[in-house]
């Protein structure tokens, strides 16, 4: 995979240092896409969503309740998220 850089807050960096959050509408990460490796990559938030939700339908439906994805460092993602902490916004949704 040639080296891709992305611009985060005038920061550039390579796009295997980087990794996709999806944030629950309620603000809470939910999510974590390693943003490349091998010969993956994932530059653009149109592609992110669709690794993420396979489907035009679950896209759709995670849109309009306000999911949304963004892009950070590892380091901001080792510093700031926490993925094992429980949402404590919602009841579990009854599947
Ligand atoms: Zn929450």
């Amino acid at each position: 995979m040639p080296d891709l850089l992305v611009q985060i807050d005038g920061q550039t960096l390579p796009l295997t240092n980087c990794v996709w959050i999806t944030w629950a509408p309620c603000g809470c990460p939910c999510g974590a896409l390693t943003a490349g490796f091998g010969d993956e990559a994932f530059a653009t938030e149109e592609q992110a969503w669709r690794e993420i939700y396979p489907t035009k339908r679950e896209r759709d439906r995670h849109q309009r309740q306000d999911y949304r994805l963004e892009l950070m460092s590892w380091d901001r993602y080792r510093a700031d998220i926490d993925l094992a902490k429980r949402c404590p916004h919602v009841k579990k949704a009854a599947s």
